[in-house]
């Protein structure tokens, strides 16, 4: 395709052009990524150490609102240098490989929560504004397109940016951090959805927007990330 010649695809690891061409990423660099694998834990996905835990620290110690999530990759060094490139390089495609990987993998996990939409974590007007896109919702489009499940962009808003308080305990930051979040309430809400987005680390982001939905009257909130981990 003449696209293909102009635009060769990039690997979102190396950032070298792909080769085999029609490849998302180069053989070689799949290895450096870190696919995350059993034991899990059952409220959020993250990995744990012994299959005789239940859950990990952070979800057994605070009370979920959502049913439970998954993500396809361990936040390591190289998934962090690849998300950040995604939102601050514009490497927007390189959600292609990661959209074609969460589909193939988690495809069946995905249909199987029987969610009605799926809901792309927001980001702040201006923080929009400035970056061009979401990259949760573009992930989110390409999650729908394939199971095939409509994505509802328009419903969940992040209406205040959050500065991250150390001096708070975690639940006053989580009631901060909901207040960040609001539903558009002249939208029709689905019954049950899974949130998307890109990175969780404690699962705050994801309990307020799962708080907020719960609120507002969605039943279920299921959510998948591409990466989860506590940070890098
Ligand atoms: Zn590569
Ligand atoms: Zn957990």
């Amino acid at each position: 395709m003449l696209i293909d010649a102009l635009f060769p695809r990039r690997c979102p690891v190396c950032g070298d052009i792909v080769m085999p061409k029609g490849d998302l990423i180069c053989p070689p660099c799949i290895p450096r990524l870190s696919f995350v694998k059993g034991p899990v834990c059952r409220k959020c996905g993250k990995e744990i150490a012994f299959d005789t835990q239940e859950y990990c620290a952070d979800c057994a110690r605070q009370k979920r609102s959502f049913e439970y999530g998954a993500a396809l990759l361990n936040y390591n060094e190289t998934a962090s240098h690849s998300m950040a490139a995604v939102k601050y390089k514009n490497k927007r495609e390189y959600l292609d490989y990661y959209a074609q990987e969460i589909v193939r993998r988690y495809g069946p996990l995905l249909r199987s929560m029987k969610a009605e939409a799926l809901i792309p974590t927001p980001i702040h007007p201006k923080r929009l504004k400035s970056r061009g896109f979401n990259q949760a919702e573009i992930l989110a489009v390409k999650l729908g397109r394939a199971l095939p499940l409509p994505v509802c962009a328009d419903v969940l808003l992040r209406s205040r940016n959050t500065e991250p308080q150390k001096e708070l305990r975690a639940s006053e930051r989580l009631r901060n951090l909901e207040k960040a979040f609001c539903v558009r309430e002249e939208r029709r809400l689905p019954g049950s959805a899974i949130l998307i987005d890109d990175i969780y680390t404690t699962g705050a982001t994801i309990e307020a927007c799962a708080r907020v939905l719960k609120r507002a009257g969605v039943k279920r909130v299921y959510f998948f990330a591409v990466c989860i981990g506590q940070g890098v």
